[in-house]
């Protein structure tokens, strides 16, 4: 029964695909510091790496997403990037959490790129690249347009209220087009939401 073999390997193929967790990363897993222009302005929330190791023991690949226009904007070099996630690296390793990549857009708002957060394009690279199911996958940030990146590609959306979070909320959330799915005090109770939900 030739016929059936293609059948059951795109059943494979699209049962191979993996929800995955992106965070955002200042105001989420850090303290939001405006520009953080040096290392030494970097701030872990102290309930980070036991946020993210909870999303590891899930088996759930952990993707940090930011926007760094500092970089375009000439405030640091873009490998202050690679050399703050260095250091949250190293922080989250003390309690044996990591995260799985990391991407980032260097880009300002006015530069048309693909990748400035909503914009979906550092989510759709990381789903090439790591065989993301995006439409299972999670969202967790301190800003609406967390959310809405969430939305365009048809992830769960989670707002924390860490960062800009209480402000957005305060201020904004009457006039959201849609809520998001979950908000949460802090990523913390992100994690523990996260993987409760049906796979
Ligand atoms: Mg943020
Ligand atoms: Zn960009």
């Amino acid at each position: 029964m030739a016929g059936f073999a293609p059948r059951r390997w795109l059943l494979a193929e699209a049962e191979s695909l993996r929800p995955a967790v992106f965070l955002d990363r200042d105001g989420t897993i850090a303290e939001e510091v405006g520009y953080l222009n040096h290392v030494s302005r970097f701030r872990m929330f102290p309930f980070a790496a036991q946020a993210i190791l909870q999303l590891n023991h899930a088996k759930l690949p952990v993707i940090v997403i930011t926007n760094q226009s500092g970089v375009a904007r000439g405030y640091f070099p873009e490998s202050l990037v690679g050399a703050v996630h260095e250091l949250m690296t190293t922080q989250l390793a003390k309690e044996g959490a990591h995260t799985d990549a990391l991407y980032y857009c260097p880009h300002k708002g006015d530069d048309a790129c693909a990748c400035r957060k909503p914009k979906p394009g550092m989510l759709e690279r990381a789903a090439r690249e790591h065989g993301l199911d995006l439409r299972r996958s999670f969202v967790v940030g301190d800003r609406y347009g967390d959310i809405e990146l969430a939305h365009r590609v048809g992830a769960r959306a989670i707002l924390v209220r860490t960062g800009y979070g209480e402000g957005e909320i305060r201020w904004h959330s009457a006039n959201w087009p849609v809520p998001p799915d979950f908000i949460a005090d802090d990523l913390a109770a992100a994690s523990e939401w996260i993987v409760r939900q049906p796979k």
